[in-house]
């Protein structure tokens, strides 16, 4: 073997510039190999025609593309990540391996493994905070716990990002530093049992008036309000520290929805348990196992034009616009009593933003059961929603183009009767006697 190269693994940060844990490795004195590693026990949980593999796939070309002119390749593998690891311990000398840090139970307990098999062979692992702002329990209250609740956990944030500003990696200024050699042979899609086609990676760029926009846009449905960024957030295609900086300049709303974000990555970061309620009274709810209304909610044939539109869009584009999230989610837990947890599942399997933080945070939220929930009695209406939010039908129309024809079906539920269920059945949960007379 020749001298001893560092090995950068990518992961949820697929983007040559502004790397936290990139830049350290190209600092750090032995040429860089970049890898990436498809985890088989992730992937065979997924559909053939799901578009988050081919987006990463994409990112990767893009990258690989960004490199070719330097003749540095990108090696990626299609195993177990120990297995992957184990393959580049006999083919290279290694001296250390560098990545950014990932919160979700499933990477603490893979990156503790790997960890421990580079540390059997003197192989340190160092990991960098590159997908938020703050991690962990950087933003706590003055006793040190975390915050359960978003307003003061956004004051402290916003408060110690202003007093400590935001942080650049110039990775981009480094590429020289990366492992001269040749690319080998990628495995494909279709050899990993994905159909879906490849498209080049597009990263939509906010424009600063998008921006401006964005208070009085955002909950518009029909309107391109929104940065359509969470899927690039997600994997990391943009860097949040470049677009918070963009943020600070134009709209305070647009930050708050970021913070969010770091919200509840801290709230899962404390509290792993994602399957159980937050508020574990919550679980005491009555849930109805009503598996025709739940395939007409995915369907998008509940007869409520708005969930249906969200529900098409979701199933046809992987995409939701985030007022129409909290309409159709609350529609399923509230309206049909449905557990949240089909919801989130079903979500989690269709959106390519899918981030279990904010995905079992939000339906928590809207369920009433999370840290800082919507109350459980507010139930929206999905019609005054509609009225409101999307006042020429314009977006009930892209999706729903039958919606006001004899081919619409009738509603699935009635609104009031549907309410009244609903509410009649989280008190006789919460309430501890069991006589659903705890809020009169
Ligand atoms: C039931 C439900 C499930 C959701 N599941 C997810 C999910 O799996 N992944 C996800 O990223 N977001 C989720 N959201 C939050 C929100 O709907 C999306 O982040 C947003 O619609 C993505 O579109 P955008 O990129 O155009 O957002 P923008 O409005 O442009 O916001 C920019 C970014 O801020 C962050 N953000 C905005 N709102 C929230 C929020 N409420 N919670 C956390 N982060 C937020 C996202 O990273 C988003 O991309 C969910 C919301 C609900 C109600």
């Amino acid at each position: 073997m020749s001298s001893a190269i560092n090995i950068f693994w990518f992961r949820r940060d697929l983007r040559l510039h502004d790397n936290h844990g990139l830049y350290q490795a190209l600092q750090a004195g032995r040429p860089l190999l970049p890898v990436f590693i498809f985890d088989p026990l992730i992937l065979s949980r997924l559909e053939a025609d799901d578009r988050r593999v081919p987006f990463i796939y994409s990112a990767l070309e893009a990258m690989r593309n960004q490199l070719l002119a330097l003749g540095a390749p990108i090696e990626v593998f299609h195993a177990e990540p120990l297995a992957a690891f184990a393959d580049l311990l006999k083919r290279y000398k290694i001296g250390a391996v560098y990545t950014n840090g990932d919160y979700e139970p499933y990477a603490q307990e893979r990156d503790a493994a790997v960890a421990q098999l580079l540390s059997l062979n003197g192989i340190p692992l160092h990991t960098f905070k590159d997908q938020v702002l703050f991690e962990k329990s950087e933003v706590t209250k003055d006793d040190g716990k975390p915050y359960l609740v978003y307003t003061p956990f956004y004051k402290k944030w916003y408060a110690r990002l202003l007093a400590e500003g935001i942080p650049s990696f110039p990775s981009e200024n480094a590429f020289p530093y990366f492992y001269k050699g040749p690319q080998l042979r990628w495995p494909t899609l279709a050899e990993m049992g994905f159909s879906e086609p490849l498209s080049p990676l597009e990263v939509p760029v906010p424009s600063a008036q998008l921006l401006r926009n964005y208070h009085d846009h955002r909950d518009l449905p029909a309107v391109a309000g929104t940065t359509r960024l969470g899927v690039h957030l997600r994997f990391g295609t943009v860097s949040v520290r470049q677009l918070l900086s963009q943020a600070m300049l134009h709209s305070e709303t647009f930050v708050k929805e970021l913070c969010w974000r770091e919200f509840f990555m801290q709230i899962l970061w404390h509290f792993p348990s994602v399957d159980r309620a937050f508020k574990p009274e919550y679980d005491r709810i009555a849930w109805r196992d009503d598996e025709e209304g739940f395939n007409r909610w995915r369907a998008g044939t509940t007869g409520y034009p708005l969930v249906d539109a969200g529900m098409r869009e979701l199933a046809q584009t992987g995409f939701m616009h985030n007022r129409v999230r909290m309409v159709a989610a609350s529609f399923l837990c509230k309206h049909l009593l449905i557990d949240w947890r089909w919801g989130e599942a079903w979500f989690a399997e269709k959106l390519m933003d899918f981030e279990l933080s904010a995905n079992n945070g939000n339906w928590q939220w809207v369920a009433g059961c999370g840290c800082d929930a919507a109350p459980y009695f507010r139930v929206f209406n999905p019609a005054l929603q509609a009225k409101r939010f999307d006042p020429d039908n314009a977006y009930i129309r892209r999706w729903v183009p039958e919606w006001d024809t004899d081919a619409y079906p009738a509603p699935i539920v009635d609104h009031k009767t549907a309410t009244a269920r609903c509410i009649g059945a989280y008190k006789k949960a919460l309430d501890r006697t069991g006589q659903g007379n705890l809020f009169p």
